[in-house]
């Protein structure tokens, strides 16, 4: 997926930092932070959107990196999301799992 911006960010083309990452998925902040914390979860695999997953240890292991992201952030409260086609606002068509702390602007 050479056109995918989050495939770019995997790849290190942007020299995006990664503030967690494991074997499933990377972690860093998002470019237009909606939150006083605002961090995306992205699996290392390209999938579009939550539906087109069809790996649910994927998905299992995504939910677990945003309570490892979340507590190696030292947040206690923080809300995910999850957009899932363009109505419902994705703009990145890599799956990712918002994690959203503190003042909350959505
Ligand atoms: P979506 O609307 O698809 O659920 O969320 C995509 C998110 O990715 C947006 O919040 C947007 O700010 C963020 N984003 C888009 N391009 C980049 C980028 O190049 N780097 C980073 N760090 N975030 C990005
Ligand atoms: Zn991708």
């Amino acid at each position: 997926m050479s056109e995918c911006i989050f495939c770019k960010i995997i790849n290190g083309d942007f020299n995006t930092e990664f503030v967690y990452e494991n074997e499933y998925a990377v972690v860093f902040k998002d470019i237009n932070p909606k939150a006083d914390t605002h961090l995306l979860v992205v699996p290392r695999k390209h999938v579009e959107s939550l539906n087109e997953l069809d790996d649910e240890v994927l998905l299992g292991k995504l939910m677990m990196t945003v309570k490892e992201a979340a507590k190696a952030a030292g947040l206690k409260s923080y809300r995910t999301v999850i957009n899932t086609g363009k109505e419902a606002g994705q703009e990145v068509f890599h799956l990712h799992i918002h994690i959203l702390a503190g003042s909350i602007r959505l």
